[in-house]
């Protein structure tokens, strides 16, 4: 077996990122004549001469703080390629890999086609037939139909299949321009006689290659992005990132994060959230102005970002930088303080847990245990399936650092816009034939088609559950026969155990549900009956009841929480949860808004779960609010139709 790299330094060639920056660079000066291109509007000129060549974006704020920086792109890896010959009873399977690489890949391709339309049409016209090359090389292309002539002829495994033919079509389309034959259509007539110099059969060339690479990384799941190459304190500017990128981002080193894609409610924003990284999404174009090493100012909670600060600029954002430290030594302690209401009422305020890495945070918020555990994080940049030990070692460190306070493990919500990779390795993958992957098969859905992984997540929680309170919680729940079928399957694993001999504590684990779909919200009285406790996800009920794409760029304005339909479905969860006198908590992002909070204590919810970094300000919010305030706000809020008008009220009571 030998290793290669994929793509080693000399011929290494631009990603499509990077190609789509250099593309968009070339057409720079083009642009700066244009005043009503879509991307143009998103800078806005500087009015005050004073400002000098400092330009400056808007986009959505994710988390409050200053950061000024200088910009850094991340690098692709080079995805190593292992050389490996199958055996003959190996090539089917090798074949439908390949396929799932094809799959992947060309959903890539159609993500960055859709984000076209935020260009101008200069850089449309040049990027546009790129993308269709691509698309088309991953159709019935010359270069799939060798590449699965290798596998089964030559028993070569993909990736070495995929690398040897990108590079031997690559090679012959560099000399034998004009006249080089056709790759990517079907039949070899394709655009290849088209081909007018060697230039333009160079960069054909580098098309192949680049597949090559983005099907070999998506064969080895490798993830897309490395930030090693950082310095300290650079301000990562990238167009997109998945939530596995998200998750390998050191806070200590990435002083914020501007990205021209992303809603604020995705999962990807919910790792930066969790990192307590300042950040601005959906900041369109952007990627392709900024140059590495320039410098930027980027504030989270306004959501402006500014390339080359004049003088002033960057004289406010170090007042507003010590300004933020300043704050946070004064939240802090409020630490120890109890999160009760003005008339002493208590208040429930825990952690939401994306990675370990957060559990000092946690300790530092001053959280009563963690109201939501994505176990995701076992399974987002693994390489084999996570078992029963690994999940239980995973576990049993939660538990332990949360000293006595309660940790409530949603088993593992799979499917919608996280990507699953050792999952589909495993055969375990969602949404592979869903067209509308968040209405598939995933959340408890998936778990109950593979009753194995349930298995093995409730196995590996019952063995910690001696060590400190723990909840179980399933995640996306429709029906109250999902929830049963969850709980055989929960009891059948208790037996099981304890026929072996494991010695489980007398009071199990309890078992809840997530409200996070509008058919759960309207049916929590059935589904309480069973469920021993409710979280509402309000992340997913949103987008669930607003038909809005949470991870979506071009629907992000349409995405709000404070849709009446939104609260009203939380409304009426909660009193269904009273009535039964049902434990009931909110765990999605509107949990951790400090404007919103008030609203949802008058509404009668008592227990919240959010990221760590927004405990503070969330129990300063509710140390100084009456319980008799809140009620007439909610009062008042249920009677509005319109967001925009709920939106002015909670800022209205906010200012009070
Ligand atoms: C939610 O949907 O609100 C939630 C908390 O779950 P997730 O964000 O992990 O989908
Ligand atoms: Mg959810």
């Amino acid at each position: 077996m030998s290793e290669t790299e994929a793509d080693g330094p000399k011929r290494r060639g631009k990603p499509l990122a990077q190609a789509l920056r250099r593309l968009a660079g070339q057409t720079r000066s083009r642009r700066v004549a244009q005043t009503n291109s879509a991307d143009d509007a998103v800078a806005a000129p500087p009015e005050d001469p004073s400002r000098g060549t400092e330009r400056r974006f808007g986009g959505r704020g994710l988390y409050p703080g200053v950061a000024i920086g200088p910009v850094g792109f991340a690098e692709e890896e080079p995805t190593l390629v292992a050389a490996r010959t199958l055996q003959p009873s190996e090539t089917g399977a090798e074949l439908v890999r390949l396929d799932e690489a094809v799959q992947r890949s060309l959903r890539q391709i159609e993500k960055l086609k859709a984000r076209l339309a935020f260009l101008s049409d200069d850089s449309q016209a040049e990027i546009a037939p790129l993308l269709d090359a691509y698309r088309q090389m991953l159709g019935p292309s010359r270069l799939l139909r060798n590449v699965r002539g290798r596998i089964v002829e030559r028993k070569q495994n993909a990736e070495t299949a995929v690398m040897a033919e990108a590079e031997s079509l690559a090679q012959l389309l560099t000399p034998l321009v004009p006249a080089a034959p056709a790759v990517w259509a079907s039949g070899d007539s394709g655009p290849g006689a088209d081909l007018e110099d060697v230039e333009a059969g160079q960069r054909r060339a580098e098309e192949v290659r680049e597949i090559g690479r983005r099907l070999i990384r998506n064969l080895a799941r490798a993830p897309f992005r490395s930030f090693s190459n950082l310095a300290p304190g650079t301000v990562l500017v990238t167009e997109q990132l998945r939530p596995a990128d998200a998750a390998l981002i050191d806070p200590a080193r990435i002083a914020a994060v501007v990205m021209d894609d992303g809603g604020t409610a995705d999962h990807t924003a919910i790792m930066l959230r969790a990192l307590g990284i300042p950040a601005v999404l959906g900041v369109v174009g952007f990627a392709a102005r900024a140059r590495a090493g320039e410098r930027v100012v980027v504030n989270g909670e306004r959501g402006s970002v500014v390339l080359d600060p004049s003088p002033a600029t960057l004289a406010a954002a170090e007042r507003e930088v010590a300004a933020y430290a300043r704050e946070r030594q004064r939240l802090a302690r409020l630490r120890t303080l109890p999160a009760t209401l003005s008339g002493g009422e208590a208040v429930e305020l825990q952690a939401n847990l994306e990675l370990p890495a957060e559990l000092p945070l946690i300790a530092q918020a001053g959280a009563a245990g963690i109201g939501l555990l994505r176990t995701e994080f076992l399974f987002i940049n693994a390489e084999r399936m996570p078992d029963e030990a690994v999940q239980e070692a995973a576990y049993r460190g939660v538990v332990d650092a949360m000293g006595g306070d309660c940790t409530t493990i949603r088993l593992l919500d799979w499917g919608g816009e996280k990507q699953s990779d050792v999952l589909t390795a495993a055969g375990v993958a969602a949404g592979g034939d869903d067209v509308n992957p968040a209405l598939g098969l995933r959340g408890l859905r998936l778990l109950l088609a593979h009753p194995e992984v349930m298995e093995t997540q409730l196995a590996a929680i019952l063995r910690v559950s001696a060590a400190g309170p723990v909840r179980i919680m399933l995640p996306m729940v429709t029906v109250p026969s999902e929830l049963r079928a969850a709980r055989e399957i929960y009891e059948r694993v208790v037996r099981r155990m304890r026929r072996r001999g494991v010695r489980l504590p007398e009071t199990l684990p309890l078992l809840g549900v997530m409200v996070e779909t509008p058919a759960a919200a309207l049916g929590a009285g059935t589904l309480g009956l069973d469920a021993e406790f409710l979280s509402i996800g309000t992340n997913d009920l949103t987008m669930y009841t607003l038909a809005v794409d949470r991870a979506s760029n071009s629907v992000a304005p349409l995405y709000d929480p404070l849709h009446p339909a939104v609260l009203h479905l939380i409304g009426h969860a909660t009193d269904a949860a009273l009535r039964l006198r049902r434990p009931i908590s909110v765990c999605g992002e509107m949990a951790g808004n400090p404007l919103v909070v008030p609203l949802l204590m008058g509404m009668g919810l008592r227990s919240f779960s959010m990221s760590a970094s927004a405990i503070p300000r969330v129990k300063q919010v509710v140390r100084q609010a009456s319980l008799d305030e809140c009620r007439r706000l909610a009062r008042r809020v249920m009677e509005e139709s319109d967001p925009a008008e709920v939106s002015r009220l909670l800022t209205e009571f906010a200012a009070r």
